[in-house]
């Protein structure tokens, strides 16, 4: 299994200026998975060389821009322009069935073109088949945000989305082959609902990951001596256009 870093940056700088992409990542095993598809992961993605028409399903955590705003051109790929009813789309309940302002991203429209539109309920999981998903509470400002262990092909992935670390996180993300977590900040801040790179390494050694990563970094990282921390740490940053065995 393999995945694919379209994009490693996260919130409101990074995703106007595109100095860390904002794409999300693309997980390829027995079903091609685009999680997070923030601005720029249609373009970027097609630069790697990945087709949104061969992607199965897109899953999007929560409804911020910087995880949501290609869902759309993505579902259009992935049902040959909207002609073929095919593959699946997990979002969050405000995602998909929008906020009290009616805030959302899956339009009527593209809300009927998937196979399936599922909401990702903390707690549940949803059976694909060839792959489960574990649906996590997550601690952030949209509320009904979601992380996930996938399983799929015998591995474990899991995914924080963004989240603040909580109590018990440790235990929600056990024994992933490879865990991806979030952190906007590399310093401990005011904005509550992230993790900074502590908490991160924290949470990747107490949740005893066999190879953890971390993604979605805000524009202060611009600043951050990373291969410093990794050299330290025994962790890994990962990349906008690399791609990792799992
Ligand atoms: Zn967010």
């Amino acid at each position: 299994m393999k995945i694919r870093f379209v994009g490693t940056g996260g919130g409101r700088i990074n995703l106007v200026e595109q100095k860390k992409r904002t794409g999300g990542f693309v997980i390829e095993g027995s079903l091609k998975i685009w999680v997070d598809p923030g601005p720029g992961a249609l373009v970027y993605g097609k630069e790697m060389g990945i087709k949104p028409s061969k992607i199965d399903g897109i899953v999007v955590t929560h409804y911020h821009l910087d995880h949501s705003n290609d869902a759309c051109a993505l579902i259009e790929g992935m049902t040959g322009y909207g002609f073929k009813k095919r593959g699946f789309f997990i979002g969050s309940k405000y995602s998909v069935d929008g906020d009290e302002k009616g805030n959302r991203i899956l339009d009527t429209f593209h809300g009927s073109l998937p196979e399936k539109v599922i909401i990702g309920e903390p707690g549940g999981s949803v059976d694909l088949g060839k792959a489960v998903f574990h649906i996590k509470k997550a601690v952030h400002d949209e509320s009904t945000t979601f992380g996930f262990v996938l399983e799929m092909d015998g591995k474990r992935i899991g995914y924080t989305s963004d989240t603040e670390y909580y109590q018990g996180i440790e235990g929600a993300y056990a024994g992933c082959d490879l865990l991806i977590v979030n952190s906007i900040k590399p310093k401990i801040n005011i904005y509550k609902g992230h993790m900074h790179t502590q908490e991160a390494i924290t949470l990747i050694k107490e949740s005893k990951a066999k190879k953890g990563i971390i993604t979605h970094l805000g524009y202060e990282y611009e600043k951050v001596n990373l291969e410093k921390i990794e050299e330290k740490e025994g962790i890994r940053f990962a990349k906008d256009g690399e791609t990792i065995g799992v």
